[in-house]
Formats: C-alpha cells, sequence, structure tokens
C-alpha cells in the first residue's frame, strides 16, 4: 500500500490561518447570513484555493489529498469551507474537459484569485435529484448559445465570477439516452444584459449563501462551451469521485471538532459532584461518534488512494461520503446531547456547527442516492430509478 503524505505542513498552515477567524467571526457572519469574504480572501491569497490547480496553470499541482487536508483542518478548526469548497471540484471539470485556450484564459486567473469559479449551477426546482430531468436550455444561435431557465440552490452565485452551469442542448425525447443532450457551459456572471440573469438569495437554516438563478435568454459565448456538445453529463459525473472525497474530508473535520469539544466539556463540567465525563451515559455517545469517525477516514484514505494511483473508486468515494457525514451527524448530536443547555446557546457555537453538519445527509447528493448508488453499482441489485 503507497503512503499518503498527511500534509502536516499544509494542516498546521491552514489551523495558524483559521485562528484568525474565531467563532465569533462565524457566529457574526451566520447572524447576518453575511458572506465570509475576509476568510475567503485569506484562504485565496494563501493558495489554498488553488491548491489542485496544476503548476503549468498557475495553480500549487498538488494532489487531492492535499484539498482533503486543507478542507479537514478548516472545518476542525471551527471554520466552515462551504464558502468556497466548490472551486477545488468545479474546476477539475474545466481542467479535464476545458480546451487549451480555456485552461490558459481561466485557470491561472482562478489560482490567484483574480477570478472566482464558486457556482455550479446542476439542480433544478422541478428536477431534483433526477440530474437528467432538467430542463434548462441552451439553444445555438451563431456565436452563441441563449440559456433559458431556472436553476435552485446554485449556492456562491452572489460571490462568484463564473457559473459551471448544465443545460439541454437537445431535447431529453430526441436523445437516445437520457444522458445525452446535456452540456456544460462556463458561464461569465459579472456583466448580463438586464433582466437576462437574476439571482435571488434563499434563506436557510445556516449560513450558506445559497440562491436560485433565473436565465432569459442569456447570452454566452459558443466558445464557453466545455468539451463537446451533447456530452456535458459524463463530464460532471466525471468529478463526482473528487467531490465526494473533499466533502467527506470537511465532515471528518466537523465530526473532529464536535470530539474535541464534546471531550473538553465532559472533562470539566461537574455535576452531582463529579465529572460528567465519569458518567457512561455522556462517555459512550462520543466514544461511538468517535468510532465512527475513525472508521470513515480510513474509508476516505482508501478513497483518496485509489483516486491518486488513477482510478475511479466510486465505490469508495460514495462510502466515504456517507460514513464521514454520519459520523459528522453523530458527532454533533453527541456534542448537542454533552453540553446540555449549554449545547443550545450560541457563544459555544455547537448550535451553528450542528445545523451545518445537518446538511451533508441532503448535499450535495443526499444519503438515500448514496445508498441507491452502493446498491445498484456495487451490489448488482435492481435500479431503482
Ligand atoms: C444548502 C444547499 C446548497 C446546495 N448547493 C447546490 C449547488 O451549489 N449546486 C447545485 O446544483 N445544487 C445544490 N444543492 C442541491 C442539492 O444537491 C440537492 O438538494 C440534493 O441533491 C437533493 O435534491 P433535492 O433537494 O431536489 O431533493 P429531491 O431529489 O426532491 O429528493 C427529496 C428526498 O427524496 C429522496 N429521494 C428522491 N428520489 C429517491 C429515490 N429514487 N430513492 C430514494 N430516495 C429518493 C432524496 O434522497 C431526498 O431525501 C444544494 C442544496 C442545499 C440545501
Amino acid at each position: 500500500m503507497t503512503h499518503q503524505p498527511d500534509h502536516s505542513d499544509i494542516r498546521s498552515g491552514v489551523a495558524r490561518l483559521c485562528e484568525d477567524f474565531p467563532g465569533e467571526y462565524w457566529r457574526r457572519c451566520d447572524r447576518e447570513q453575511a458572506y465570509p469574504t475576509a476568510f475567503v480572501d485569506a484562504l485565496t491569497a494563501a493558495g489554498y484555493l488553488g491548491a489542485l490547480i496544476p503548476e503549468d496553470h498557475g495553480g500549487s499541482g498538488l494532489p487531492i489529498s492535499a484539498g482533503a487536508a486543507i478542507l479537514e483542518e478548516i472545518h476542525k478548526s471551527g471554520c466552515n469551507a462551504a464558502a468556497c469548497h466548490a472551486q477545488m471540484y468545479t474546476m477539475g471539470t474545466l481542467l479535464r474537459h476545458g480546451s487549451p485556450e480555456q485552461k490558459r484564459n481561466y485557470l491561472p486567473q482562478i489560482a490567484d484569485g483574480r477570478l472566482r469559479l464558486q457556482a455550479f449551477g446542476v439542480t433544478e426546482p422541478a428536477s431534483g435529484s433526477d440530474t437528467t430531468a432538467l430542463t434548462t436550455t441552451a439553444r445555438r444561435v451563431g456565436q452563441h448559445y441563449i440559456v433559458n431557465g431556472q436553476k435552485i440552490w446554485t449556492s456562491r452565485a452572489e460571490h462568484s465570477d463564473l457559473m459551471l452551469l448544465l443545460c439541454r442542448t437537445a431535447a431529453r425525447d430526441r436523445v437516445a439516452k437520457k444522458t445525452d443532450g446535456l452540456s456544460v457551459l462556463l458561464v461569465d456572471m459579472r456583466n448580463p444584459a438586464p433582466g437576462s440573469l437574476t439571482i435571488r438569495p434563499i434563506r436557510t437554516m445556516m449560513n450558506h449563501a445559497t440562491t436560485e438563478v433565473f436565465f432569459d435568454d442569456l447570452k454566452v459565448p459558443a466558445d464557453n462551451l466545455i468539451g463537446e456538445e451533447g456530452k456535458g453529463f459524463g463530464y460532471i459525473l466525471s468529478g463526482m469521485n473528487a467531490e465526494r472525497i473533499l466533502i467527506a474530508a470537511e465532515c471528518i473535520g466537523d465530526a473532529k471538532w464536535f470530539i474535541a469539544k464534546s471531550c473538553a466539556y465532559a472533562g470539566d463540567r461537574t455535576v452531582f459532584g463529579r465529572l460528567i465525563g465519569q458518567n457512561q451515559g455522556v462517555q459512550f455517545p462520543i466514544a461511538r461518534a468517535y468510532s465512527q469517525m475513525r472508521a470513515a477516514e480510513l474509508m476516505l484514505h482508501e478513497a483518496i488512494r485509489l483516486f491518486e494511483a488513477g482510478g475511479n473508486p466510486g465505490e469508495e468515494a460514495n462510502l466515504a461520503k456517507l460514513l464521514a457525514a454520519d459520523a459528522s451527524w453523530a458527532a454533533a448530536e453527541a456534542c448537542v446531547q454533552t453540553h446540555g443547555g449549554f449545547g443550545f446557546a450560541e457563544e459555544f457555537d455547537i448550535e451553528r456547527k450542528f445545523r451545518e453538519a445537518r446538511l451533508y445527509q441532503v448535499a450535495p447528493i443526499s444519503t438515500n442516492l448514496v445508498l441507491s448508488y452502493i446498491g445498484e453499482h456495487v451490489l448488482g441489485l435492481p435500479r431503482s430509478y
């Protein structure tokens, strides 16, 4: 088995950076539902968001284990990478399938922070998890595509220059397979014609800068088509293992944060004349969450090992995401319970992290859809949808 570097220099650098963004910073952003601009700027300036972009395109050219280490460390420090993590995986679509010219034009600017590629427009109100049912269309007219339709849950659209957009270029009933006829456009959102691009924020139970986006005859240069027209679904799928791995790393970071908080409090709080951590009713849920986290972490390392060896570890990446999301949720639950009433107090940050950790059961992919993948593609059971 090849040894994975633990990226200890990167981890300590990220942890140092995160010290400048303590709980008070995140509480203020959360209260005001404000985008954590200073945090994202600091990560960008330190080069962490360009870590996975190859060196000849202006990035650090690091492997995915480095991206996972960065995201895990952010979450382990009590911070949240949701404001900027998408750049790490969406840029992979451009890197793998973009033309040399597109890569030259965009990747160096993304790497040094001049351009933000944070928005990923896949989900639509009516299609939901059934991606191929999406109805946003792009019609080729001369040297442009004319885009019409609506996306929902397009996170960070207000704080991004570019959006990676999945849309239909051929109607579903005119293609042999429902996965055909979908295309990926790199949409520059900076100067749309008036009324052609409308972004409306959606307030959610946690601070996530998510939106709905409306396209009304939006003109996108045909040069911004990624790869071949009609093959976009495959391009998006090819980035899914990376996405699952990076999201699993965030969950592991969250689980470690909750477990550390729980142990510190359980070892300090005295009730009935003894530390609450002496009670097995308090200890065991923390110990169980720790066990779940370690098992998920091993699966994550296995997914990373196979990915970095050039494999296509769909099984391991999905398992890692499933197990890590469950572990972080178990740790979140144990943490609230360990803190009793204080688990609900804003100033302890636990209730905020608890709300944030809940998301991973639904997005970027819901637990049921991961289980369906395992049922069908790993166990050979009949397809359920
Ligand atoms: C805060 C937030 C941020 C997001 N950011 C983005 C983003 O940046 N870009 C983007 O494109 N999307 C984004 N999403 C969308 C996210 O990917 C979807 O919410 C998620 O994939 C689930 O889709 P849905 O909400 O339409 O649920 P639905 O597909 O309507 O499903 C509802 C429930 O039914 C279950 N279900 C559906 N079909 C089946 C089945 N066949 N078998 C078993 N169970 C099933 C699902 O698991 C789910 O629990 C975001 C969502 C949230 C909440």
